[in-house]
């Protein structure tokens, strides 16, 4: 870059800063700001734009365009040429405005006139604030330097917007994260939870975005480089033996730390005029405005590796570091980006509810978070930018929406909702220790289901019968090391001591697919949901179903203990599975360790094969538990993870209940016990049909058990089973409306 540039963008930088520095208004620092830019870089117009709501720009200051049209002119997200610059966050360079793709004509500012235009995106991590335009009347192309000199005047534009230096009167100066917002996500967890902002990363604030000494910055920027190399190295000596991903994200980081083209883009930023964490900041965001557009899994990861890498190198520099859980509220609504799942448990049971800009329904902080029964909203997006630590916050759970700051008006409505959610609650504590029993005498019997220690205390509160599912593979994936034997036989004991003599259904290792264990090799699997995974894993590696096996045997200690594999596609397997428990109980009874007084061993039937098993797999499999999770994904053939598709198949449909009906029947034909363990078991219309079509054992989510079990009382299984027949007769696609007008007239 040449160095009239730097030492141009350094002056204006230095009269930005001057012009600041003052107590004026808003407004006033803004008319200065554009007189400033447009002087400096030669140009008759200088105009800054600021969202007045999500979707619409507004003319807040100009030099150069008519005075009358500023708070006048506005444009939508994408509209003209300065919509476009908003929208997707990318710089327009162009000698002929007035012939350019997009262009739109406002007469009231006088534009017409201007030939060329330039126009950054005023943005702040991901965060869209506004538009600096520049517009001159000669028609000429800005070059490379000149835009990259105005990019770093917007970036400082953007760290005083965020610190509030441009507040004023009207909609587009109003002060950052104090309006109500409502974000849209998607439910992963219901329930309604009212409580106070607690940022998982709590965010940098820079305070000095402009620095006089470049040299100074330089060396401040070195040396943090250096103790962020330091530390990244250190991390990766202690991760050696251990955790291999761990061990490549490390090493992700450090490529970056010691990437050069890194440390030059911020050098330059610096040289232009900016302070160390602005130059770290600047890079930060272009990434993340990279990162919303790139399709690649792989690069996404990689740009979120130099996100994180960001974060801690301003973490250093500011040193603004993490807060201390001591000044976590007394009601916190936990806020990350993405959370892992040991992390989340460590905040545990103190959260009152979750909200994740990523994340997605299936993924293990989702389980954790049913686990803890909390509240979770996903793939909010905004949310890390939005939410200020303290924030009074508002997660409804059922819809998947997020009131930040809410109004009174939101907030009453809200707590009407959460009180009517406590009286059901309430109604559902007082059918605590009944048994479901329908309307016509039909017994269902309701267990939980479960994989965290933390779900223990539930067996007692929610009246469950049982543990449905207990899922071994969790205690796996929220540690960063395989466990050893000792540590299983130790939870497992715990698991059944809980249990005081109700039947717990451990389901051995269902690993693979979404649910990679930190610690083991990842495959690279094009379709890791048709892949190698679960039973096919265990029977792979005998010796890890070999101990956890031996583990549960130890547990038990001679008690009754139930054992389910997951995932068993044909009879093979079953029977592949079954020799590795004989195997196991001989090893066990040579080492003198008692044998379990009665051993029950099933499978899931989580695909569609197993359900046209030859008839003798039915008459040898101990039980069998529908995975309709697993089992309506393959039938469907649609991604039980991708939201796009998830909920296009309705669980009523009459296809995939002929398909269970079928199972029912085969199992019926053979007294194999049958049960239903996908989340569609905690769904009471769902519910009710599974028990209306025989399935007369269902296993879900402990919060689940209340809303079944009371619309199981209130309904005829034999009515409803009607209904369903006459769907079908009638080519219904789905059973749901003719069920819907049914239990309406309840
Ligand atoms: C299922 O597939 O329905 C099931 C219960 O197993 P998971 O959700 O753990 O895959
Ligand atoms: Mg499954």
């Amino acid at each position: 870059m040449a160095d009239s540039t730097e030492s141009e963008s350094r002056k204006l930088l230095g009269r930005l800063r001057e012009a600041m520095a003052g107590d004026d208004a808003g407004q006033t620092r803004l008319d200065k700001i554009t007189h400033l830019i447009a002087d400096s870089m030669r140009t008759e117009v200088c105009s800054v734009y600021l969202f007045r709501d999500d979707e619409t720009l507004e003319l807040c200051a100009t030099e150069g365009l008519n005075l009358e049209s500023v708070h006048k002119t506005r444009m939508r997200l994408g509209e003209g040429l300065v919509g476009r610059v908003a929208k997707y966050g990318k710089v327009v360079n162009t000698p002929d405005a007035p012939n350019a793709k997009g262009f739109r004509y406002m007469a009231e500012t006088g534009e017409e006139r201007f030939s060329s235009f330039l126009g950054i995106p005023v943005q702040r991590l991901g965060e869209k604030l506004g538009v600096l335009v520049v517009q001159s009347l000669d028609a000429r192309e800005f070059s490379a330097d000149e835009v990259y000199a105005l990019e770093v005047v917007a970036m400082v534009i953007a760290e005083m917007t965020e610190l509030g230096a441009f507040v004023g009167e009207g909609a587009a100066l109003s002060p950052l994260h104090q309006q109500p917002v409502l974000l849209r996500g998607t439910s992963a967890q219901e329930g309604a939870a009212e409580g106070h902002v607690w940022l998982h990363e709590p965010r940098v604030v820079i305070t000095n975005p402009i620095a006089d000494d470049p040299h100074r910055e330089r060396e401040r920027l070195h040396e943090a480089v250096d103790e962020l190399r330091v530390g990244v190295d250190k991390m990766l000596e202690m991760s050696l033996d251990g955790d291999k991903e761990q061990v490549q994200v490390l090493e992700a980081y450090r490529m970056f730390a010691n990437s050069k083209g890194w440390m030059r883009r911020m050098e330059e930023d610096i040289a232009l005029g900016l302070s160390a964490e602005a130059a770290v900041e600047k890079e930060q965001s272009q990434a993340r405005a990279r990162m919303s557009q790139v399709q690649d899994a792989y690069l996404r990861e990689r740009l979120s590796d130099l996100d994180d890498l960001s974060n801690r190198l301003l973490r250093i520099l500011t040193g603004q570091g993490a807060t201390s859980s001591a000044d976590l509220p007394a009601d916190p609504i936990l806020i990350a980006r993405n959370i892992g799942p040991g992390d989340l448990l460590e905040y545990g049971r103190s959260l009152r509810g979750l909200v994740l800009e990523e994340g997605s329904v299936g993924s293990h902080a989702a389980i954790v978070a049913r686990a803890l029964a909390i509240p979770l909203v996903v793939n909010a997006k905004r949310i890390t930018t939005e939410a200020l630590n303290g924030d009074h916050i508002m997660v409804d759970g059922d819809q998947g929406l997020v009131h930040l700051r809410p109004e009174d008006t939101v907030s009453s409505a809200f707590r009407d909702k959460i009180a009517m959610q406590a009286d059901a609650q309430e109604r559902y504590g007082s059918v605590r220790d009944l048994p479901a029993v329908t309307a016509d005498g039909k017994r269902v019997d309701l267990l939980m289901n479960a994989g965290l220690m933390a779900d223990l205390p539930s067996l007692e509160s929610s009246g469950a019968e049982g543990v449905g599912l207990f899922r071994t593979e969790l205690q796996f994936l929220v540690r960063n090391k395989m466990p050893k034997r000792s540590e299983l036989v130790v939870l497992y004991k715990r698991v059944l001591d809980a249990g005081h003599g109700k039947r717990v259904v451990f389901r051995t290792l269902d690993i693979g697919s979404d649910k990679v264990l930190p610690y083991m090799k990842p495959t690279d699997e094009p379709n890791p949901a048709l892949g190698w995974r679960a039973i096919r894993v265990g029977l792979d590696k005998p010796g890890i179903m070999r101990m956890q096996l031996q583990a549960l045997i130890r547990a038990a200690d001679g008690r009754p203990l139930t054992i389910m594999f997951p995932f068993v596609a044909q009879f093979e397997e079953y029977r592949a599975a079954r020799a590795e428990v004989e195997k196991t109980l001989e090893l066990e009874r040579k080492l003198g360790h008692p044998l379990p007084e009665v051993l029950d061993v099933g499978a899931m039937l989580e695909t569609p094969s197993l359900a046209f098993a030859p008839q003798k797999f039915f008459e040898e499999v101990g039980f069998l538990s529908i995975g309709g999770n697993d089992l309506k994904q393959f039938f469907f053939a649609a991604d039980r993870e991708n939201e796009r598709v998830r909920k296009r198949y309705d669980t009523l449909n009459v296809s995939f209940l002929s398909l269970i009906e079928r199972i029912v029947e085969r199992c019926s034909s053979t007294d194999t016990p049958l049960s239903f363990c996908g989340e569609d078991a905690g769904r009471p219309i769902e519910a009710v049909c599974l028990a209306a079509i025989g399935i007369r054992t269902l296993s879900m989510r402990p919060a689940s058990i209340g809303p079944v079990k009371s619309l199981l009382l209130r309904v005829d299984l034999g009515a409803l089973r009607k209904i369903i027949a006459d769907a079908r007769h009638r080519g219904d696609q789905s059973v749901r409306p003719a069920v819907m007008d049914y239990l309406r007239d309840l």
